[in-house]
């Protein structure tokens, strides 16, 4: 049995896939590894992807019911899931500091709780630039200072 190695279609880790002998089962895992992604991703996304639905689940009674009483409960119950959205995204892209954005966050989802997922998407992909920029910035070049020439 041989082995391809594709990378992570989010993070571009390297992974192992073993091609099965038979020869068009081989040639579909090889076709279907352009799409593969390390369990680490896979993990994260599915858990981002189930949170927005449940979300989505929970805002989506704000479209008929408008009563205040509902919209303060389901407000306290959005905050706690951003807060734990902005907790994983944080520990996913290797970043800090970005619990500031929480009301942000939630505003966006109360003005627009038809939108979750939008909204989760939009989200995510503005913490997905911001970790790309924190961690591919480049360094500052070291300055060589000319030697001293009276010393
Ligand atoms: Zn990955």
């Amino acid at each position: 049995m041989t082995e391809i190695n594709p990378t992570c279609r989010f993070c571009r880790k390297t992974l192992t896939i073993p091609i099965p002998d038979d020869e068009r089962l081989g040639a579909m895992v090889v076709k279907l590894s352009a799409n593969a992604c390390c369990d680490r991703c896979a993990d994260f996304r599915r858990w981002w992807r189930d949170t927005t639905d449940a979300m989505q689940a929970i805002t989506f009674q704000l479209t008929s019911d408008k009563s205040n009483e509902l919209r303060a409960r389901v407000r306290g119950m959005v905050e706690r899931m951003c807060t734990g959205m902005v907790q994983k995204a944080e520990d996913y892209y290797l970043m800090h500091g970005l619990q500031p954005y929480v009301p942000e966050f939630v505003a966006c989802i109360m003005d627009h709780p038809d939108k979750v997922k939008w909204q989760a998407k939009l989200f995510l992909d503005r913490v997905a630039a911001m970790a790309y920029e924190v961690h591919h910035r480049p360094r500052p070049a070291t300055i060589t200072l000319p030697a001293n020439q009276n010393a």
